[in-house]
């Protein structure tokens, strides 16, 4: 074989990314240190799992898997029209939100223009960025958090967009609804505003509002939600973003035809309608963050409160060996040193008894 280096022929951009390092699989542990009963707290997913509904949607879905979904989501989409009292043209369905959050990069932005996210942000921007050739320009945060004014004093004429998380992984923190619409009215309306609500469903603070109703205002606004988290469908992947009509016939320039399957517009349809299990899965999350920053207390150990289903503990010292010895406990954490943030891990709320055993599982591990 010739001599080949395909790095020399790579497109600009693509040698800074740093893979995204995912939460480590149950499997995973389970073969590398033979251990069995093992909790994966990692991935901010829902430890009750789905709506008990949606394994009857995707059974009957199975006898049609020869056919091509339909590629433009009708069904799906006129649900969520409808519990988000927005038009279904303005609803773009993703494989993932992720998907939604690559398709904003690639419409908006290209070789040398600016995107803009906070410090400690959500691994996904720099790496949709990156790919795009565009350049990260990453604001300090404030107490953990956005510092929104930050973000508005880096715009330039090259910035095409600016990702927000509200609320923050992996910090759980939060932008209030008239901070985030004082920082709209004064950017200029060229800059697209994405704001990332992939945990708003499990908020319950009063001053926390969603963006989808303030659409109408602000024709640059993109948000972006998923069924990964509090509906339990991360295994699916499906999300969408909702934005004016406009920016969703440019999105579904790029989308491929196909990019969300035929069982994962099943399953969200159904777990859409059960609302009940949304909110018992929220009153579930709320006891875990007590239960969780309750143990932190007693153990003596800095979090960032937070509003997610997650909480990032400092464990007061580097994180890793914490992470791997948790690991060895049969209980898999997330290290967030990738985040800047190398003292911290970022646990995920279980269920109470899961919540229970991390927190036995970090208390001897503080001592090793
Ligand atoms: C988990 C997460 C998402 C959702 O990703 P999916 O691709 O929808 O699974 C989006 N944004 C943030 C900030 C997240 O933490």
């Amino acid at each position: 074989m010739s001599a080949f280096d395909p790095r020399a022929v790579v497109r600009p951009g693509i040698l800074s990314i740093a893979p995204y390092q995912p939460g480590k699989p149950v499997e995973e542990v389970e073969r590398e240190l033979g251990l069995g009963n093992i909790i994966k707290l990692a991935s901010n997913e829902n430890p009750s799992g789905p709506s008990p509904k949606v394994a009857g949607a995707i059974n009957r879905c199975l006898a049609d898997i020869t056919r091509y979904p339909d590629g433009n989501g009708f069904a799906l989409k006129a649900a969520l029209s409808n519990h988000l009292g927005v038009e279904p043209e303005m609803i773009t369905l993703g494989n993932g939100s992720n998907d939604v959050l690559e398709f904003l990069a690639r419409v908006f932005a290209s070789d040398g223009d600016e995107i803009i996210f906070s410090q400690h942000a959500f691994a996904v921007y720099p790496l949709a960025t990156l790919a795009v050739g565009a350049k990260p320009v990453v604001t300090p945060a404030k107490d953990w958090g956005y510092d929104l004014q930050a973000i508005s004093d880096a715009i330039t004429e090259k910035t095409r967009l600016i990702f927000i998380a509200n609320p923050n992984n992996p910090t759980g923190t939060w932008n209030r609804a008239d901070e985030l619409e004082a920082m709209l009215k004064r950017i200029p309306s060229r800059v697209i505003v994405v704001i990332d609500e992939a945990y708003c469903e499990y908020v319950p603070e009063q001053a926390y509002e969603s963006f989808v109703n303030r659409l109408h205002k602000f024709a640059n606004l993109v948000v972006t939600r998923t069924f990964s988290k509090i509906y339990g469908l991360a295994g699916l992947r499906v999300g969408y973003c909702v934005s004016s009509g406009e920016i969703a016939d440019l999105l579904n320039r790029i989308r491929q035809p196909f990019n969300v399957n035929s069982l994962a517009l099943a399953a969200a349809l159904t777990a859409l309608e059960d609302q009940d299990y949304v909110d018992k899965s929220r009153e579930l999350n709320t006891n875990g963050l007590h239960q969780l920053c309750k143990g932190f207390d007693e153990l003596r150990l800095d979090y960032i409160p937070s509003i997610g289903n997650f909480v990032s503990v400092d464990v007061g010292g580097d994180a890793q060996a914490v992470y791997e010895s948790m690991l060895k406990q049969g209980v898999i954490v997330r290290p967030v040193a990738g985040y800047e943030m190398p003292n911290h891990l970022r646990i995920t709320t279980g269920l109470p008894e899961e919540n229970e055993r991390a927190l036995d599982a970090l208390r001897n591990s503080l001592t090793v």
